[in-house]
């Protein structure tokens, strides 16, 4: 994205870091991400848009999508690595072959739209995955859960009044990209939180809005938007979420998931721009995972 973006590779390797110096390492199995297919992400993007987004990738230097957005020579690969990151956990789990996994991916996705990227991301990873489950899987419902700090209005635009998918999320209110609120549709369970609200508000909305909505879908799979810029260390928000809040929500989805999942859940990195905060939060979040 640029020098001094916090959108930056140290992210990655932030997290990688705090998994081993957290000795949760040793019990995860890593996986090199395939590249999506123009199929896989054409489920959820316009061709027109992804032909667009090919057409203005650089050789050389940036070439900004919007003013917090940019792509150099290697971003188009990377964000189809990304999407591809989710498409293979999808069929990892439904071979059998684990119950959950992380997704350590850049850039994000669930700021891009059907047909606009946007808010760091290109394509809409977790969106791939979902779709790619629903299509080859057999899958007949999905939940994605949102508990990133900023509204997923990508994942939003892509899935609203597509009864197969329900969303639930929280997010600050109002701040980027300001959407979530006007006339969400009835699978959009949208729950803002007013800046400073912390882990009993969060906790809250989950156990008051999310749960309940999550029990009546009987979701066959979970798809995670893992955001962690709600954290209170993050820079770029002002929620007061801490690591034990991340790992609490893990266990309340690994629940739903156990009931209704065949204990199946996909995450994938979203937000997340205090170095030390997020390796913290992420390594709480997949110790839960590893227990599941
Ligand atoms: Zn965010």
């Amino acid at each position: 994205m640029g020098a001094y973006h916090p959108e930056c590779p140290d992210r990655l390797r932030a997290i990688g870091d705090r998994l081993i110096s957290a000795g949760l390492d040793a019990y995860m199995r890593h996986y090199a991400a395939p590249p999506a297919t123009s199929e896989q992400v054409a489920r959820v993007h316009d061709r027109d848009f992804i032909a667009t987004i090919e057409a203005e990738s650089p050789t050389s230097g940036l070439h900004f999508l919007d003013p917090d957005t940019a792509m150099n020579a290697h971003t188009l690969n990377a964000a189809r690595h990304a999407a591809g990151a989710v498409v293979l956990a999808t069929d990892l789990l439904m071979r059998g072959e684990c119950r959950t996994a992380f997704c350590a991916v850049r850039p994000p996705g669930h700021h891009a739209e059907r047909s606009r990227a946007m808010g760091f991301c290109l394509f809409n990873n977790v969106a791939v995955g979902a779709a790619h489950a629903l299509a080859v899987h057999g899958i007949e419902r999905v939940a994605i859960v949102d508990f990133d700090v900023h509204h997923g209005n990508g994942t939003e635009d892509i899935f609203a009044h597509d009864p197969r998918v329900l969303m639930v999320s929280t997010f600050q209110h109002p701040m980027y990209p300001y959407s979530g609120l006007d006339n969400p549709a009835p699978n959009m369970v949208n729950i803002p939180l007013a800046a400073g609200a912390g882990g009993a508000e969060f906790r809250d909305a989950v156990s008051l809005h999310w749960l309940p909505a999550l029990e009546r879908h009987r979701p066959e799979i979970i798809y995670i938007s893992a955001g962690f810029d709600a954290h209170r260390e993050d820079p770029l928000a002002g929620l007061k979420l801490v690591e034990a809040d991340y790992a609490w929500v893990t266990r309340e989805l690994i629940r739903v998931a156990a009931t209704h999942a065949r204990g199946r859940i996909v995450s994938s990195l979203e937000g997340g721009y205090d170095l030390s905060a997020l390796g913290r939060s992420v390594a709480e979040h997949i110790r839960e995972l590893i227990a599941a």
